[in-house]
């Protein structure tokens, strides 16, 4: 079992004291004995003390900067919602494909932003410019916000920031379980809890540092209980000897657990694996030892954003992927909705 995330070690850029949540995290994480360092500059945790890459950039998976976050204008977050909200960046598990690691290469330690009544006002700015049209707000695009909202309850705040609008919605995806303390927030409903699952090989090769498939699911029923709409992110599915059998068990195990009403208003979301080349660089450098296939030839290219070539499963192999979790889901939860396979 992966317990909470807990720091080992904290720095603090300066602004962050100006807000009531910086001084709460400070005063917090000096009760709890772990070592604190004011900052001014991002070098100085870029380059964090350890002999090798390997020892730095796990120093810096478990390093946590509490600071205040200057641009205020959010990304756009397609096809899940209208908008990236940025309350955090960076995540302490260590899945090896993790878009973390090219999006945020040289700076893998988390950063939590204690100017949350900022963010909100931004975010209500973008609702009414769509008003009448709902916003959605994607709140996972740049870390895993539930594995470190234990400490700071910032997700908790927008879920109740979102809750009392009329146009907002909320959306976010974690591999952790650690959700009580979201368990009685005023979602109203206008929430949607997803969890980002795999199947019992994968979770075990490739998500080190993550909760398991069993508490995940413990979890998402905690989750559906407490009234929240529910979604699976099945992602990446990652085609290995006995796949079929793995995501079966994967989805029967989910079946058997959900309670029926969960099952009404349930959403599934497909990503195949995917990676381009200089992610394939990182993961090499990363996880040295990784049993991941990255073998350009055996995939098909596809033009990807920003002009980076992603390498894809070949068509018949997706179509057989389509058809294989699409047929588990119309099977076990014929009321969910399948909303995309990238
Ligand atoms: Fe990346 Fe998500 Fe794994 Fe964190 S849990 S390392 S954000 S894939």
């Amino acid at each position: 079992m992966v317990k909470p995330f807990v720091p080992q070690l904290i720095f603090v850029e300066p602004r962050a004291m100006e807000y009531p949540l910086g001084k709460q995290l400070v005063e917090k994480f000096k009760g709890m004995g772990i070592e604190i360092k004011e900052t001014t500059s991002h070098n100085q945790i870029r380059n964090l003390p350890g002999d090798n890459h390997f020892q730095k950039y796990r120093k810096a998976k478990s390093t946590l900067v509490i600071g205040v976050r200057k641009t205020l204008k959010f990304d756009t977050s397609k096809p899940s919602a209208e908008y990236a909200i940025p309350f955090v960046t960076g995540c302490m598990g260590h899945c090896h494909y993790c878009y973390l690691q090219t999006t945020m290469g040289d700076k893998p330690y988390i950063r939590t932003y204690v100017n949350v009544e900022e963010i909100f006002d931004q975010a209500d700015e973008y609702m009414k410019e769509r008003m009448p049209e709902e916003t959605r707000f994607e709140a996972s695009c740049t870390s895993d916000i539930v594995g470190v909202d234990h400490l700071t309850h910032t997700l908790k705040r927008a879920i109740e920031h979102f809750g009392a609008t009329e146009h907002g919605r909320l959306r976010f995806v974690t591999k952790f379980a650690h959700v009580d303390h979201l368990l009685d927030a005023k979602h109203n409903g206008r929430t949607r809890f997803r969890f980002s699952i795999n199947d019992h090989y994968i979770i075990k090769n490739f998500e080190p540092g993550t909760s398991r498939l069993d508490e995940r699911i413990e979890a998402a029923v905690k989750v559906a209980e407490a009234g929240y709409p529910l979604g699976f992110i099945i992602a990446p599915i990652y085609l290995h000897d006995g796949w079929q059998e793995g995501y079966g068990e994967m989805m029967e195990k989910l079946e058997s657990k959900l309670p029926a009403f969960a099952k009404k208003d349930l959403t599934f979301e497909m990503i195949q694996h995917r990676f381009t080349k200089p992610a394939k660089r990182v993961i090499e450098k990363n996880y040295p030892m990784t049993k991941l296939e990255l073998d350009e030839s055996a995939r098909k290219w596809k033009w990807g954003r920003y002009g980076i070539g992603k390498y894809v499963y070949q068509d018949d192999e997706q179509e057989q992927i389509k058809g294989t979790l699409a047929g588990y889901i119309d099977n076990m939860f014929p009321q969910a909705k399948i909303e995309y396979f990238t």
